[in-house]
């Protein structure tokens, strides 16, 4: 079975919140005219969403998250400062994957399926932060194999990533199934490799996607397989 990491797995949204809001009292946001930390946390899950879509369509390289990312919201905050931007994003990439928190009823299913199937990670991300929360969250133990994008050189949706991650481990694609809460990147890609998939969709969030299987809490997989 395949695992997505980021929102299917590993809480990001509050691991993330965490993280800023951590930065948020560091960086003395509030004096530099940030008003809340409530603010910031929307600017930036807006902005930082369109930029990891834009990231996983390939019109944008990491560097531009890296390097844009906390410029353009700090600017949309109406704060002017190219240094500070610097510091909060080396400090957000280092800080935010020691966060542990994940989806509920994750650690339960996992110790669940680890016991009947063989479980891999595949994810759209690079090898040492997807590294890192994978052991602050305790799950790295549950994996036989971790996949990123890094690693194989493609990203989800192409097929050569899930092409990549089951000659790793010898399988066929009737052998597995892929869970994601990305219709892009996990469902659409594990088409394109001739996989089956179940959507995680934790939010019941409206779609048009033609679907065999979606669900809305990671209990649901036990009576699915
Ligand atoms: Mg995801």
């Amino acid at each position: 079975m395949i695992f997505d990491l980021d929102h299917t797995l590993w809480d990001y949204d509050k691991n993330c919140a965490e993280a800023l809001s951590e930065l948020y009292e560091i960086k003395k946001l509030k004096e530099k005219g940030i008003d809340s930390f409530d603010n910031l946390f929307e600017v930036f899950m807006e902005m930082n969403m369109q930029m990891w879509d834009q990231y996983d369509l390939g019109i944008i390289q990491r560097d531009v998250i890296r390097y844009q990312r906390f410029h353009r919201i700090l600017l949309s905050l109406g704060v002017d400062d190219y240094n500070l931007s610097l510091e909060m994003s080396s400090e957000y990439v280092a800080l935010s994957p020691t966060k542990k928190n994940l989806l509920p009823n994750a650690m339960n299913v996992l110790d669940y399926l680890r016991a009947k199937y063989n479980l891999l990670i595949i994810t759209n991300g690079f090898d040492d932060i997807q590294a890192t929360k994978l052991s602050s969250s305790g799950i790295s133990k549950y994996f036989d194999s971790v996949v990123t994008s890094e690693k194989a050189g493609h990203k989800k949706p192409a097929k050569e990533i899930f092409e990549y991650a089951m000659a790793k481990g010898n399988y066929q694609p009737n052998d597995v199934i892929m869970i994601g809460d990305n219709l892009n990147t996990d469902i659409k890609g594990a088409r394109n490799a001739a996989i089956d998939s179940v959507y995680f969709n934790p939010l019941k969030k409206q779609h048009k996607t033609d679907l065999k299987h979606e669900i809305s809490d990671l209990i649901e997989l036990k009576s699915i397989l």
